[in-house]
């Protein structure tokens, strides 16, 4: 969707990936399928394009410090350093003055249990790198076994988390350019199912008081990071009216994707623009949204949803349907409130 955004603005994308079926190869003007770790690759790629963005947190800091000898990266590797360990993560959002659950780092088993006396039961054991989804996450009730909750996320760097009490799940994007100017979108709210985003409704149903609090978090956030780039920001609004921050994710984010059908401006375009050092757009919604998820065997109603008036199907071009894997989605337009 990033480059189809971009070559919407004239430019060329070239993507970088280890898969070779990878969907955006599809609608790009050029490809390199190699491994992350591939300094020959990533050097020749590195050489051929004029900057490098990323949709995937998780690429290895090594990978970007040899494409940034020889080409801007944006976002930076200090940028995605924190968003790819949960304990920086909680650092820098304390930092910031971001609420957060109460959490404890655990690197060992022993301390698991020390940090269950702290935070006390229920809560989740989420491992610090490589988590999406809901993967590398244990919930540890009143009667679980931590030490086979700790031997389950075979990991040896992890953060216990608090169970936090919300009425809703609510994320911001916000996008920032390399001069400091700023695109905010509104809040909106996610529903979780199996720890995977469902549905993402466009605007939040919270107070205006507390919607103005998520921005100036989302702000916050994009500002201390220096980002140069896209951010989205999840954050929990609790029963008694607070905003905690969960997790930051430096790339065009599944909440973000109503912004395609509802907003002068996308997110995906908004990530260009703010690479490329253009002006940013309006993120302003023309349209209320509720975007749909279409997840593993889901994908399958396509018939029935293009049939349906009013919806908007976008389907991913991925060749296998797994469960649990996100192979499109469908979004709804309401007048705006
Ligand atoms: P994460 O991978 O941290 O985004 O977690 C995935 C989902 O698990 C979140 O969107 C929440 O629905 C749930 N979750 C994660 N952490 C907590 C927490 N501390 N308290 C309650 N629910 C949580």
């Amino acid at each position: 969707m990033t480059a189809i955004a971009a070559a919407r603005l004239g430019y060329h994308a070239h993507i970088f990936c280890p898969e070779a079926d990878s969907p955006a190869i599809e609608v790009a003007a050029a490809a390199t399928v190699a491994p992350y770790d591939d300094r020959a690759a990533l050097t020749a790629f590195a050489e051929a394009v004029d900057l490098v963005t990323l949709e995937f947190e998780n690429v290895p800091a090594e990978t970007l410090a040899i494409l940034a000898e020889t080409v801007p990266v944006r976002p930076g590797r200090g940028v995605l350093e924190i968003a790819q360990d949960r304990r920086a993560e909680k650092a820098f959002f304390r930092g910031i003055g971001a609420g957060t659950a109460p959490f404890a780092a655990v690197e060992s088993r022993a301390a698991l249990a020390d940090a269950l006396a702290e935070i006390g039961r229920p809560a989740i054991l989420k491992a610090a790198r490589l988590g999406y989804d809901g993967k590398g996450q244990r919930r540890i009730g009143p009667d679980e076994d931590a030490d086979a909750a700790w031997a389950a996320l075979a990991t040896d760097a992890a953060i216990l988390e608090g169970v936090v009490d919300f009425v809703c799940e609510i994320s911001v994007i916000a996008a920032r350019g390399p001069d400091g100017a700023l695109a905010i979108y509104a809040p909106v709210e996610n529903a979780h199912v199996d720890h995977i985003l469902d549905t993402t409704r466009a605007p939040a149903r919270i107070s205006p008081d507390l919607a103005e609090e998520a921005v100036r978090i989302a702000r916050r956030c994009a500002e201390a990071l220096d980002l140069v780039g896209l951010v989205a920001v999840e954050m929990f609004v609790t029963r008694d009216g607070r905003i905690l921050v969960n997790e930051i994710a430096p790339r065009p984010h599944n909440s973000g994707h109503w912004t395609l059908d509802a907003c002068p401006t996308d997110q995906f375009e908004q990530l260009v623009r703010a690479v490329c050092g253009l002006p940013l757009g309006v993120t302003e919604r023309h349209s209320d949204a509720v975007m749909t998820n279409l997840i593993g065997d889901e994908a399958n109603r396509w018939p029935e949803l293009l049939a349906e008036p009013g919806a908007i199907l976008h389907l991913y071009g991925k060749t296998e349907i797994r469960p649990g894997r996100k192979m499109g989605h469908v979004t709804r337009l309401a007048p705006k409130s």
